[in-house]
């Protein structure tokens, strides 16, 4: 029900930031329609996928499009990621096409945004879904909702029209671990904790230290975490967690952007907490919500193109909420 909430908030929120003209007006901040989706290869059997614009727009901390992977063991093949419409999906399909015969067993979603998990209903009927169990039951809740706010902001005719929701055949549970087996490769899905929705899945494949993290982290530096659901101090708290738990060479599949390292992550750790302590000490001084927006502006982190929003409308409300019933 919360997530509902502050999902109409949004919608708001993007609104009006299309109308301010941080955008194109009229356009989504990426369109599915245009996007072109290309393949990196990172160890034997393990890709990356990502639009192919996407190291130029992530440096400069412009939008960018879905990014996601596959794996190939003895016996089949695990997506990363489904994408927003037929037509990325396909994108995806034809990438595996190229490489390998080998089934579909198993598609994986790391939230239930409609960006990582509309494709799935253009999967083989025999593929199996993975999902957190907290997507799901959002899903089965909210879909009609999700998929009216998804036309609103990625716009009418992106093929979201046609989307029927396909949910998951295998579910994570609340802080749960499943080790998927796909004949001598066997990958880790992991729940870190609330991390942007509360129901975030972290895919690890341990040969090649290859982890994908969905939105938790968006991309490089100056991309910031999207608090969309508020929860600031627990998603701080598994970004340390996610960040402790890899080696010092690990590969990063962010969830939309092109391929980032370990080193890459205390970027947004410090800017949580840095939101934190700014937060806190408004708290303690009895600042109001607006107060506290106004006065925590942090222009050290504007870099990133949707600072405006995801700062004063998302990162520090949430901040705010979190300390203030601490309290
Ligand atoms: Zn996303």
């Amino acid at each position: 029900m919360k997530s509902y909430t502050i999902f109409c908030f949004l919608t708001v929120w993007i609104s009006s930031l299309f109308s301010i003209g941080f955008a194109i007006a009229d356009e989504p901040v990426w369109d599915g329609n245009t996007v072109v989706l290309m393949s990196e290869k990172l160890a034997e059997g393990v890709y990356a996928f990502y639009p192919d614009n996407a190291h130029d727009l992530a440096p400069q901390g412009l939008p960018i499009a879905t990014s996601g992977g596959f794996i190939i063991g003895d016996k089949g093949v695990l997506i990363i990621d489904t994408m927003l419409n037929k037509r990325l999906n396909s994108q995806v399909q034809s990438m595996i096409g190229a490489v390998t015969k080998k089934p579909i067993l198993y598609a994986l979603n790391t939230s239930y945004h409609g960006d990582h998990s509309y494709g799935n209903m253009y999967l083989p009927s025999d593929t199996k879904i993975i999902q957190h169990i907290n997507a799901k039951a959002y899903i089965d809740k909210h879909f009609k909702a999700d998929t009216e706010f998804m036309i609103k902001n990625f716009g009418a005719g992106r093929g979201i029209e046609e989307i029927v929701p396909r949910t998951g055949d295998i579910l994570v549970p609340a802080e749960g671990k499943l080790v998927i087996d796909l004949g001598g490769k066997s990958v880790e899905v992991i729940d870190f904790g609330f991390a942007q929705t509360g129901g975030d899945l972290f895919v690890w494949e341990p040969e090649s230290k290859v982890m994908w993290t969905g939105n938790p982290i968006i991309a490089i530096k100056p991309s910031l975490p999207w608090l969309l659901d508020g929860h600031l101090i627990e998603t701080l708290a598994t970004l340390n967690r996610v960040y402790d738990f890899l080696p010092p060479d690990a590969r990063i599949v962010p969830g939309h952007g092109p391929i980032m390292g370990r080193n890459d992550i205390p970027w947004h750790i410090v800017y949580l907490r840095t939101v934190k302590q700014n937060v806190q000490k408004a708290v303690d001084q009895g600042l109001t919500l607006e107060e506290t927006v106004e006065k925590v502006k942090m222009e050290k982190f504007k870099g990133y193109a949707l600072f405006n929003w995801v700062h004063p409308g998302l990162n520090v409300p949430a901040a705010y909420h979190d300390l203030k019933n601490k309290k």
